[in-house]
């Protein structure tokens, strides 16, 4: 399997190029040429499958001859290593938790498929690769988890200093071994910008391996596809389900129509956004606009310009219609996500997350129009990630899950370091 660039100003790669690089050489996002298909008894029959010979099934054709088949086996089966329960809320909508991992969002599915990779891809060096993220939360945590302990690897976190939730910091700064992480006085848009810095810096890049570990690589990208065939596994109905999924950057939504368009049965897809909603506005008016974020409740998803999109649209052959016809957009303001979380609660005893609680209102919004349409939301992080959110719409202090008690008996360990790019690159040099 090739991939080219969707500015179309590099050459194709394979699998093992495009996650190395990350983006192509021209800055644009790396595509497959072709989408595989998967036979229609191995959809019929997914029930008869384990989860880890349907992770493997696939990626396989994703992945090429880039990886040994043994070697990928043992990577998905790693990646895939806790349970991915599609929960019924009610007989019309069900709730695939995909928080069971160590950082207790879903992205550590992807963070976990690429680091295994890119470690495989990097047996052979001679120097270790240094992996650069900047993080406002969630995605350093997965990524940190997912790389800690892979050999051949070194991981640098950038995250701004006072603008994370206490677990998300614990899980940022607890880790050790390879895991190094920068506690920088300033925003998430200065961590950003020093390492992208870093990156255009001719002197530190000709001394070290540098990788960046964003969303926006086709590694963890495709590797999200896994949970929706794992969720198809568990539907029990016949008509295939509407999939509610809470958006951002648009990676996980991407996954989703990906699985599809090999085989995976999907009645409609629902791009549920917060405020930040540049995606559900095109598809009720046309036009694209992009715009400056905003904060929200549910800040993971506090994007106003996601990077996947262009993907979605290359998935639609750039037709707007065909889009309109398989997604819809919702947007869900503040005040109703903890309106949703506080109903759901109180009517049948879940506890949705200011994510998931997004996707289950835009999906309730859906059926009102739709009806019989069943379907499931992702929900993308456990509620004890967003305890102030949870606490004022439930009034109840989220439950404390075991893996995240035993964070707080934990050492913090993070290295201060201001904004500026000098103190910046005298750290790396000197590393
Ligand atoms: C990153 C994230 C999202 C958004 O996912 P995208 O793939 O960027 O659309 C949603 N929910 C949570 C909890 C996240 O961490």
């Amino acid at each position: 399997m090739k991939y080219y660039s969707l500015n179309k100003q590099s050459p194709s790669v394979d699998f093992r190029e495009a996650t190395l690089r990350g983006q192509a050489p021209d800055k644009g996002l790396y595509f497959p040429e072709r989408i595989p298909q998967h036979s229609t008894p191995f959809i019929q029959q997914l029930r008869n499958f384990s989860k880890e010979e349907i992770a493997f099934r696939v990626m396989e054709p994703f992945v090429g001859d880039t990886i040994p088949k043994n070697v990928l086996q043992e990577i998905v089966t790693e990646t895939i290593a806790f349970p991915f329960p599609l929960h019924t809320i009610h007989e019309d909508i069900a709730s695939l938790e995909l928080f069971h991992g160590p950082t207790f969002a879903f992205k550590d599915v992807g963070a976990r498929f690429m680091s295994r990779c890119l470690s495989f891809f990097s047996s052979n060096a001679t120097a270790p690769t240094t992996i650069l993220v900047a993080t406002s939360g969630d995605t350093g945590g997965a990524v940190a988890n997912g790389f800690l302990g892979v050999e051949g690897i070194e991981v640098v976190i950038l995250y701004p200093s006072g603008k994370v939730s206490p677990v998300q910091e614990l899980q940022l700064t607890t880790c050790g071994s390879n895991i190094t992480t920068l506690e920088i006085n300033g925003s998430f848009d200065d961590c950003q910008a020093l390492v992208k810095e870093a990156f255009m810096d001719e002197a530190i890049y000709s001394r070290m391996n540098l990788s960046s570990a964003n969303s926006i690589n086709v590694a963890r990208w495709l590797s999200q596809q896994i949970y929706y065939f794992l969720a198809h596994q568990q539907w029990e109905y016949d008509k295939p389900p509407v999939i509610a999924v809470p958006s951002g950057n648009f990676g996980n939504l991407c996954a989703g129509i990906m699985a599809h368009k090999t085989g995976l049965p999907v009645q409609h897809f629902i791009a549920a956004c917060n405020v930040n909603d540049t995606v559900p506005a095109y598809l009720k008016t046309g036009a694209y606009q992009i715009k400056p974020s905003v904060s929200t409740l549910s800040n993971a998803m506090d994007v106003g310009n996601p990077s996947n999109f262009i993907r979605i649209m290359e998935l639609m052959n750039q037709d707007y219609d065909t889009l309109q016809r398989m997604v819809s957009g919702y947007t869900i303001t503040d005040e109703v996500t903890l309106e949703t979380i506080q109903k759901v609660y109180q009517q049948y005893g879940y506890l949705l997350d200011p994510h998931g609680a997004v996707a289950y209102a835009a999906l309730s919004q859906y059926q009102q129009a739709n009806k019989n349409a069943r379907g499931y939301i992702l929900e993308t992080a456990h509620p004890v990630k967003f305890p102030e959110a949870v606490k004022e719409a439930a009034g109840i202090e989220a439950p404390i899950l075991p893996a995240a008690m035993e964070l707080f008996g934990k050492q913090k360990r993070s290295i201060p370091m201001q904004k500026d790019y000098a103190s910046f690159k005298e750290y790396l040099l000197s590393r």
